[in-house]
């Protein structure tokens, strides 16, 4: 069976007075069935033994439990979880296998949330932060390890692909191979392209963080995360989550399963009308350039990995108008498209990356990635493609 239609076999009606949607369980505490249970359960909630049920709504609730296994389906991984921000679920995940002493090796093009934490929070822990740029090969990636003689210290490889808002691909299998090579944890931000067009299980990366807020919740209604991978490590992050408390709360994880019905339905369509979007920028004379995955000409390096990884473009695109001066008119003139930052919703947004999701960068820093103020970043929505590229049309009649 799909993907699309074995997570509706998540919900039984008759566990549930039969209704048809699980309802939502706004209950901080559950009853143990009897003295024993409740000492197995509460023995699991401390990874001391590992019986099934509910205990305390921190720990799991019948919400959570059904987003989780609705992604893991959706995934194709072995166990997911849920957690109230992307930021919760990426912090948590590192946090559970650094420690002092530990190394890092992380994308230099990773979300500037994911960025700072690591290189700002993780250094003052003890722990040695790496970088690498995602058009690195293997063998520049393994010396920039070697030459840090942090080889044994190497814990986990952190990345993101695509990269925000240029769309560079970083290639999974590699990642996946080096660091088995190292003895670390692959860990991938899946946000942009998963878990529909992009399954990084299925190359061998321990594990995938997302931006539930994105696609995922798909509406704009919901700031969550997950994590979705081998289920010996969200074993390990499970208890972190426990400690930390930041499991996503009932009702958000009731809109996140609300939302995994029509992910396909969503990125799809919004894929479909990236790829005209795309097609009626590069032919429009005020655009400089396009940045979009579904663009790639086939002699490029990076064509064998998008065919290797990715089973579409997805929706997220960014273009340089030939003179940066007239951004934020084209900005203010659009009327369809809204001005806001975040991506994967059902209606589309336009953002100028050099001053909104990039303002705590330097002017160097932001050059080095191609991100200059004549930069637009667009996540496309659902909406039909013809009004879509009739409002870049008379926005872009400067
Ligand atoms: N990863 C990516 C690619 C993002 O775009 C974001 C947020 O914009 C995050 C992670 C962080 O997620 P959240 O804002 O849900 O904490």
């Amino acid at each position: 069976m799909r993907p699309e239609s074995q997570i509706f076999l998540t919900h039984v009606p008759s566990q549930h007075n039969q209704a048809i949607k699980k309802p939502i369980y706004l209950s901080s505490t559950y009853e143990f069935a009897d003295a024993e249970q409740g000492r197995q359960i509460s023995a699991t909630a401390y990874g001391l033994a590992d019986a099934s049920g509910y205990f305390y709504a921190r720990m799991s609730h019948p919400n959570a439990e059904e987003f989780e296994q609705r992604l893991s389906i959706l995934d194709a991984s072995e166990a997911a979880l849920a957690f109230e921000t992307g930021m919760a679920a990426i912090t948590t995940t590192l946090l559970c296998f650094l420690e002092a002493g530990s190394c890092i090796l992380c994308s230099h093009e990773s979300y500037s949330g994911a960025y700072s934490f690591i290189t700002k929070q993780l250094p003052r822990f003890g722990i040695t932060v790496l970088e690498f740029y995602p058009h690195h090969t293997q063998a520049q990636i393994e010396a920039i390890i070697k030459e840090s003689g942090q080889e044994k210290n190497l814990k986990l490889i952190y990345f993101e692909t695509p990269t925000n808002p240029n769309n560079s691909l970083v290639d999974l299998e590699m990642m996946a191979n080096i660091a088995q090579k190292y003895g670390a944890i692959s860990v991938v931000d899946n946000t942009y392209l998963g878990p529909c067009f992009q399954k990084p299980a299925q190359h061998h990366v321990d594990l995938s963080v997302y931006s539930a807020t994105k696609y995922l919740g798909g509406h704009s209604d919901i700031v969550a995360g997950a994590v979705s991978g081998r289920a010996e490590l969200i074993k390990k992050i499970r208890l972190l989550r426990h400690s930390l408390g930041n499991i996503a709360n009932p009702f958000s994880s009731w809109l996140l399963c609300r939302s995994t019905e029509t992910l396909h339905l969503r990125m799809e369509r919004a894929a479909e009308n990236a790829v005209k979007v795309a097609f009626f920028l590069n032919h429009h004379p005020a655009v400089r350039k396009v940045y979009f995955l579904g663009d790639i000409e086939p002699t490029h390096p990076t064509y064998a990995i998008f065919k290797k990884q990715c089973t579409a473009a997805g929706a997220m695109l960014a273009f340089d108008l030939k003179n940066e001066a007239q951004v934020p008119i084209f900005l203010d003139k659009l009327r369809l498209m809204k001005q806001a930052v975040s991506l994967g919703g059902t209606e589309s947004l336009a953002t100028q990356p050099y001053h909104t999701t990039h303002a705590g960068w330097s002017p160097e820093a932001k050059a080095e990635i191609n991100i200059t103020p004549a930069m637009v970043r667009i996540s496309v929505g659902i909406e039909h493609s013809d009004d879509l590229i009739a409002d870049l049309g008379q926005a872009l009649s400067l």
